[in-house]
């Protein structure tokens, strides 16, 4: 008998950006003569620099020569990545985590996505809430997440960690143990960076109740303050008990290009020993293509002199959207939060009004796009994101108009 897995049809709604995307689309169909300034999506809108573009014409001609030609790469990675990636992101601050632990991937979002295939269906997962749909989606997929309660907006059997003013958006460890919890941080969609002491406490109790924590670092680059950690892996005891995915596409612009990797310690395990590091290489190796060899090559290209002080540019380019966004909407009476070590403004919407019905409000009266913050989970509700990747100008014209309208 022919049947679809169970599990998809347990999704809620579309993808949260596809809603976004649908109500625009109508309101430019009957608003043709106004102008839409997007805020909302979390894409970079910066081209490649110089140093990634000659790398990838490099790479394409050499593909186009008999000697310098490349077929299938090494399942991991090329070796030539991995170790620039060790050296820059892992050694040079102190963390212990060699190449060959790296898995080079087209990016987080399908490694974040593709990872709780080696764990268990019986296993609990526990995420901080709100947080990158990503992650409890595919674990919706895989069928760990129990039902769904529309009224609540919860999935019976996900441990929700609550991000609020109330406790400045950093998660309480978990009220029930899980097995496996997710963290990122920098945090999309608050824009919250935890502490060293702060993450230190995941990693104590990850290590105590035998937890796995997977930990996001897409935004470490853009990272401004000192006692934030740009790894899990300059916590203590890290490395028995996490996983660590990164991403070139916020840092570098490469949302277009695709290339991120994934740590797994060699000696993370299961509670019966199993090396989790053994699993994922597997996986990698049965069912994954890798990155091309001309991604890779770009990527290593991130990783020279130019390169890196290229990227810095691109960061310092967006992060000053995200202070014009703080300001302007700061100085028009709003509450906002995030900004300073990520590229992301996570603003309290005004008393009377849910995510959605401002989503509705800046659309129809500034035409300005952002993400209503409901759509990351149930304790975004009340909130609302705006991103710093467009260009100045539009950043500056959407934060006028929103700040026009409080006047
Ligand atoms: C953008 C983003 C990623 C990056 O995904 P890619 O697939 O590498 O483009 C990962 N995690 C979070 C939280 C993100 O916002």
């Amino acid at each position: 008998m022919l049947k679809v897995n169970q599990n998809y049809l347990k999704l809620q709604g579309s993808y949260l950006f596809s809603n976004i995307a649908k109500k625009v689309k109508s309101y430019k169909e009957e608003h043709s003569d106004q102008e839409v300034i997007s805020l909302g999506i979390g894409d970079v809108t910066r081209p490649l620099t110089p140093t990634i573009v000659k790398a990838l014409h490099d790479a394409v001609d050499d593909m186009a020569d008999i000697e310098r030609f490349h077929g299938y790469g090494p399942d991991l990675g090329y070796s030539f990545l991995r170790e620039k990636i060790a050296e820059f992101d892992f050694k040079r601050r102190g963390c212990d985590i060699s190449a060959d632990e790296i898995f080079v991937s087209d990016g987080a979002k399908s490694d974040s996505g593709n990872i709780q295939e080696i764990f268990s269906d019986k296993c609990t997962i526990a995420v901080s809430d709100p947080v990158y749909p990503v992650y409890v989606d595919s674990n919706v997929m895989a069928g760990r997440t129990g039902t769904y309660d529309a009224e609540s907006t919860r999935w019976s059997d996900v441990v929700y960690m609550p991000c609020t003013k109330d406790n400045d958006f950093v998660p309480d460890l978990p009220s029930k143990t899980p097995d496996i919890i997710y963290i990122c941080s920098p945090n999309n969609p608050t824009g919250k960076a935890l502490t060293k002491a702060q993450l230190q406490s995941f990693v104590d109790y990850a290590l105590k109740n035998k937890a796995v924590i997977l930990f996001d670092a897409a935004y470490e680059a853009y990272i401004s303050e000192d006692d934030v950690p740009h790894s899990i892996y300059e916590c203590e005891g890290a490395k028995e008990c996490a996983i660590e995915m990164r991403s070139f596409s916020k840092n570098a612009g490469f949302t277009g290009v695709r290339l991120g990797y994934t740590v797994v310690p060699k000696n993370l395990v299961d509670t019966e020993g199993k090396s989790l590091y053994s699993l994922w290489a597997r996986r990698h190796g049965t069912k994954f293509n890798g990155a091309s060899y001309i991604q890779q090559r770009a990527g290593e290209a991130v990783y020279t002199e130019a390169g890196q002080k290229e990227i810095a540019g691109l960061v310092s380019y967006y992060m000053e959207n995200a202070r014009t966004i703080r300001d302007g909407l700061t100085s028009a009476g709003f509450t906002v939060y995030g900004g300073v070590n990520a590229p992301y403004i996570w603003v309290k919407t005004p008393e009377t009004m849910t995510s959605w019905q401002f989503f509705d409000y800046l659309l129809k009266n500034a035409q300005v796009v952002g993400t209503p913050g409901s759509g990351f989970g149930p304790s975004g509700e009340g909130y609302f994101r705006l991103t710093s990747f467009g260009s100045h100008e539009n950043t500056c014209e959407a934060v006028k108009r929103i700040v026009a309208l409080n006047k």
